[in-house]
């Protein structure tokens, strides 16, 4: 007798919830983190020409030999650290929760934190322990090494800038988090090119710190490429799980070359973060708002009825991120992501018309 999914999927995985992706066709779509701006012509004819020149018949280079010179010359990888690449940081953060999930393995995060760290650790069978921030937002680090210390989490995941907070977590608090830690700790560093702010020269000095990075924020979301720097020991095991053509030739081809352009992509996260700054002052204006200062390429903010004004927005033709729900700290709390100056304009025009 054949068996139905239940008698065989996990019990853990038949309980969750798909990951919902809203269908943003011919809104302002302000919801992703994606990089308003296309990128510029001349790169988008460079990419074209790498496109044509490319191979399509052969497998990738599964080492990405020149994409890993290019990140190590332009992303500040201290000499010693290893390099490994995922298909998107998510991919990264998936090898690492594979290669760590002993029976009874912790994974442990602030919250509210990405919503990526909990579904993984569940994906892969780890024990998930959120703990969480202040109530502005900052990292409790008291909290955290208590924490640490009763759950000798086998890795601990902090978002630099945090996401969907924007918080740039206190130095200090996270020094004595990586100290109190006995395993990993992963820094994701997504929204670095808004922070100006890194642990990436903290690689030599601390042994169990990975710093993880993707071009998914700086404009390239659709390419795909992620990746985590730190320790050989730890990543030489970590790379074993990965795929071996998990980066496909395109990517690598048209990524290297990006890179080494990467001061045009910083342009536009120059511009952005200007922007942002402009979006925060208007927010800020309106009547029965909070607003949290962000260090990323989006805004927190609170709002009498979230859910209420996130449809009336989406009603207007105007995406964001309803985080109602999400965390009990998130409550009426609606994310969004800096725009173009029109966008932005659309976007407050809308919502001052969904508060009326
Ligand atoms: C967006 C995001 C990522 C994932 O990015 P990829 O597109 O998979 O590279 C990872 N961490 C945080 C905190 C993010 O916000």
């Amino acid at each position: 007798m054949a068996l139905n999914p239940s008698d065989l999927i996990r019990p853990e995985i038949l309980s969750l919830k798909a990951y919902h992706v809203a269908d943003a066709s011919g809104m302002v779509k302000l919801d992703a983190m994606e990089n308003p701006y296309p990128l510029p012509a001349d790169l988008r004819d460079l990419a074209a020409g790498l496109a044509h020149q490319t191979p399509l018949n052969r497998y990738p280079d599964p080492q990405a030999a020149q994409l890993r010179r290019a990140i190590r010359q332009h992303m500040a990888v201290p000499d010693g650290a290893q390099v490994l690449f995922g298909n998107g940081s998510d991919e990264i953060i998936q090898l690492i929760a594979m290669a760590l999930a002993r029976p009874g393995a912790t994974l442990l995060a602030p919250e509210p934190s990405f919503a990526m760290y909990r579904m993984i650790a569940t994906f892969c069978g780890l024990r998930y322990v959120g703990v969480p921030l202040k109530e502005n937002f900052s990292l409790d680090p008291d909290e955290m090494v208590l924490r640490i210390e009763q759950y000798e989490p086998a890795v601990v995941f902090i978002a630099y800038p945090n996401n969907p907070t924007g918080t740039l977590f206190d130095l200090e608090a996270m020094m004595r988090v990586v100290n109190a830690a006995p395993g990993l700790v992963v820094v994701d560093e997504a929204y670095h090119a808004f922070a100006g702010s890194s642990f990436m020269g903290e690689l030599p000095r601390h042994r169990n710190l990975l710093v993880m990075r993707t071009l998914s924020k700086l404009g390239l979301a659709g390419l795909r490429l992620g990746f985590v720097a730190g320790a050989p020991q730890w990543l030489g095991e970590i790379e074993k799980l990965r795929l071996p053509y998990n980066i496909n030739s395109l990517t690598q081809a048209i990524a290297t070359r990006l890179i080494d352009n990467v001061g045009r992509l910083n342009e536009q996260a120059a511009a952005i973060v200007t922007a942002r700054t402009q979006l925060a002052r208007a927010l800020v204006d309106l009547p029965d708002m909070r607003i949290w200062q962000s260090h990323a390429n989006f805004i927190l903010f609170r709002v009498p009825n979230g859910p209420r004004t996130f449809e009336r927005l989406k009603r207007r033709g105007v995406l964001i991120k309803n985080l109602h729900g999400a965390h009990p700290m998130l409550d009426n709390c609606l994310r969004v992501t800096v725009g173009t100056p029109d966008e932005n304009v659309a976007f407050l025009q809308a919502l001052r018309d969904s508060l009326a």
